[in-house]
Parts: structure tokens; C-alpha cells; sequence
């Protein structure tokens, strides 16, 4: 995490010392580094070199508004998943033309959205939505540009929550009746078909699943070209992994040159729809330690921060670095633990951790990506603010939700309450 370093014994995002936004906007927060944003994009676009591509942000790692305005003004593009998500992108100031837009269950009024919007193109998951797709544009008098996902079943060797290129995941069409489809595709009056499309999984560590994916998608391809069904962009979906511990996955450049070589001279436009890679490493978690207590058995560090805000660990058994925003003296083995009411609310279990005594912060590392976006409000804790850093200045990206902003849309019937 280059971006956050230690001086003086104190931890910095860039230029910004973590505690002082800790005081200015409370605890927890999320804090991005927007240079960590830039150079990471960079690396990846730097990687294709004057090769035509595209690189698709995948929103769902991280969709502040600002992170997506950041990556947009860097050129790149974005992969959707929802209305929702296109909706970020539009009122970040993407540009619809350089979306494409994921996943198994689009509906009727997502895709209309979509085709309103002019986006680049669909990544269809199955016959039913093309048809589906084909109806819609039909009755708005335009075609809808498509790739189908194709399943490359390739095992990714990650963990299985978020391995989606197996013959037996829910995602895509099985690569031996891809040219039955895209011949019916290619029938079509609603359809132009732009494409292929493929997702291996995520927190990949190495080039090889990559690279298998990519060789059954080029003989794809040729039995496309023989079919008479000419497709001009190749999609290969996200996925490559990220150090949170010690793990040493390739870079974007030796990612990116794998697929170079597999497709090279077939005059492709390369996608790629990078998530975490581009934004795990570019935040923290910034917690207050509330209380120490212990047992027989253990020492517990409570913080104020829960698994509503950051759901990697109970969800995934994700390890996240902890680190003290203060250098302090000595260590302690603990759990660290927040204030949810379930045993799977914790960020760090038996670890070696710095000694931070209630009322110091804590940061817990590699937050940036699958963080924010996956909180939610249970126990009615109101999701975290988040703090956008460039150089020495940082803005307030989305503030703090509040108590009763949480329970606003409710509503107490007339017979319950007497009236
Ligand atoms: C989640 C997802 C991505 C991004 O995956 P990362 O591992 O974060 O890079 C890209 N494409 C699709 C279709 C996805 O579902």
C-alpha cells in the first residue's frame, strides 16, 4: 500500500496524517487515496499500450461517486451490474458509451435504462435474456449491442463465494452452445452482436486461470469466424487478485500481456473489467478501539467498527492487516472484534497486533475495494462516512448516514398507534 506509509510514527494516507481525519470526521471511515486510484488505472492502461482496449472499472468494488468521477477523468470505462450502478456512473459523469453492463438477472426497466443511456455494449448470461433484450430494443426502435458471457469453466483456485467461471456456477452459457446462441443472436433484428465476454472470478494470484480462459476464448473465436459471425471485442472480465497478506499476485502489466499474446493479430479491442485491483489497496478502515477485556482463554480489542461495515472477514474468512494509526508500546494477541451482536463479527482472530489502548484508532488495511459497498445498516448502525485524500487536502465524499435517516421510510400503521 504505497500510498499509506508511516512517518514519525504515524500512519499517513498520502499526504494526511489518519488521525487528524479521524478527528475531523469521527470513526469508522473509510479513507481513500486518490493517487493509489490514478496509478493503479495507469498501470493497467499503460499495459496495453496503443493496443485498442478498454478498461471497465468493475462499479461494485467501490461506487462512491467521486472514486468513479476520479477513474473516469483518467479514461476509463465502467462494467455495471444494475441500474443502480449505471445510474452511479451517469451521476458521476461516465460516459454511458463506454459501459458495459454484467449480470445473471437484468430487468426489463434496467436494460431500457441502459439502452436509453447508449450504453457500449450487454454482457448477456443467458438465451432468455437475449431474447429479452431483443424485445425491449425492439420496442424502443434501436438494437442492443451484445457479447454473451461465455462460462470458460477454468478454476480460478480462489475461494468459492467468488469463483464464476466453473461449468456448475450460475454465470454465463456453456462454452459448447455459445454458437448455437450467437447464431440466434446474429438472427436477431433488436441484437448487433459485438462481442464475447468472460469473468473467471476474483482475487486471482496468478496469470494461469487467465491465460486458459483466454485460449479457450480465442478457439471461440475461430469457430465464430467459421460460422460466419465476425466479433470485434473481447471482453475477459475482472478478477486479478491483490496482496492483503502475503500473497503475490502478477501485475496489471504481466496480466494485461498475457492477453496481448493469446489474442495477438486478430484485431480485437481488449476489455478488461479490473475491481479490486484498482481500488482494494487504495483505502483503509479507520476504527476506534472502545474497550480491552479478556477471559480466561483470550484477550478480545473491542472496536467500533463491525462486520456491517466491512463484511470481508465474516463473510469470506478475508484476512485485512491491522495496523496502529499511533505507534504505541508492546503488542497484544487478540481478537479484534466489533460491537455486533454475532461471534462472526470480527476483523482479526488470534493475531499479533500493536497494543492500542481504548480511545486510539486503529486502520484496518486494504479496505478500499468490496468494503463500503457491501455495508449494510444491521444492528441500525449507520454506515460509515468516507473521505476521499489528494496530496495534503482530503475531502468528505459521503457523509455519515444518521440514526434516524435509518428508519425514515417506516411507518407505524394507524391501528397499531391507536389513531
Ligand atoms: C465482480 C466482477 C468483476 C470485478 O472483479 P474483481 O475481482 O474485483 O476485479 C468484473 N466483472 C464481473 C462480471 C464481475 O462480476
Amino acid at each position: 500500500m504505497e500510498f499509506f506509509s508511516r512517518r514519525n510514527g504515524s500512519l499517513y494516507a498520502e499526504d494526511v496524517a489518519l488521525s487528524e481525519l479521524a478527528r475531523a470526521v469521527g470513526t469508522p471511515c473509510y479513507v481513500y487515496s486518490l493517487a493509489a486510484l490514478r496509478t493503479q488505472l495507469g498501470a493497467w492502461r499503460e499495459g496495453f499500450g496503443d493496443h485498442p482496449h478498454l478498461v471497465c472499472y468493475s462499479v461494485k468494488a467501490n461506487s462512491n461517486l467521486a472514486v468513479l468521477r476520479a477513474l473516469a477523468n483518467e479514461g476509463a470505462g465502467f462494467d455495471v451490474v444494475s441500474g443502480g450502478e449505471l445510474a452511479r456512473v451517469l451521476a458521476a459523469g461516465g460516459q454511458a458509451s463506454s459501459v458495459v453492463f454484467s449480470g445473471v438477472g437484468k430487468q426489463a426497466w434496467e436494460i431500457r435504462a441502459a439502452l436509453d443511456a447508449g450504453i457500449l455494449m450487454f454482457n448477456v448470461e443467458s438465451p432468455a435474456e437475449l431474447e429479452l433484450i431483443n424485445q425491449l430494443a425492439l420496442e424502443m426502435g434501436t438494437t442492443a449491442p451484445v457479447s454473451l458471457r461465455v462460462n470458460p469453466d477454468v478454476d480460478p483456485q480462489t475461494h468459492p463465494y467468488i469463483a464464476t467461471g466453473l461449468a456448475d456456477s450460475k454465470f454465463g452459457v456453456a462454452a459448447d452452445q455459445c454458437v448455437e446462441h450467437y447464431h440466434r443472436a446474429a438472427e436477431l433484428k433488436g441484437i448487433e452482436v459485438l462481442g464475447a465476454d468472460c469473468h473467471v472470478g476474483s482475487q486471482l494470484v496468478s496469470s494461469s486461470p487467465i491465460e486458459e480462459a483466454a485460449t479457450r476464448m480465442a478457439s471461440l473465436l475461430d469457430r465464430l469466424e467459421s460460422a460466419g459471425i465476425p466479433i470485434g471485442y473481447i471482453d475477459m472480465g475482472g478478477g486479478l487478485g491483490v496482496t492483503y497478506q502475503d500473497e503475490s499476485p502478477p501485475g496489471p502489466d504481466e496480466w494485461v500481456a498475457t492477453l496481448l499474446r493469446v489474442f495477438e493479430g486478430r484485431g480485437l479491442t481488449i476489455v478488461v473489467e479490473p475491481g479490486r485491483s484498482i481500488a482494494a489497496n487504495a483505502g483503509v478502515l479507520l476504527t476506534t478501539v472502545l474497550f480491552h477485556k479478556g477471559n480466561h482463554e483470550k484477550n478480545f480489542v473491542v472496536v467500533d467498527a463491525g462486520m456491517n461495515d466491512l463484511a470481508r472477514p465474516s463473510l469470506y474468512s478475508a484476512h485485512h492487516d491491522v495496523e496502529a494509526v499511533e505507534d504505541c508500546d508492546g503488542t497484544i494477541t487478540a481478537d479484534v472484534v466489533g460491537p455486533i451482536c454475532e461471534s462472526g463479527d470480527f476483523f482479526a482472530k488470534e493475531r499479533l497486533v500493536a497494543n492500542v489502548q481504548a480511545g486510539g484508532l486503529l486502520a484496518i488495511m486494504s479496505a478500499g475495494a468490496y468494503g463500503f459497498v457491501m455495508a449494510s445498516n444491521y444492528n441500525t448502525r449507520p454506515r460509515p462516512a468516507e473521505v476521499l485524500v489528494n496530496g495534503d487536502s482530503w475531502d468528505l465524499v459521503r457523509e455519515r448516514e444518521t440514526v434516524e435517516s435509518l428508519f425514515a421510510g417506516e411507518a407505524i400503521p394507524g391501528h397499531l398507534s391507536g389513531e
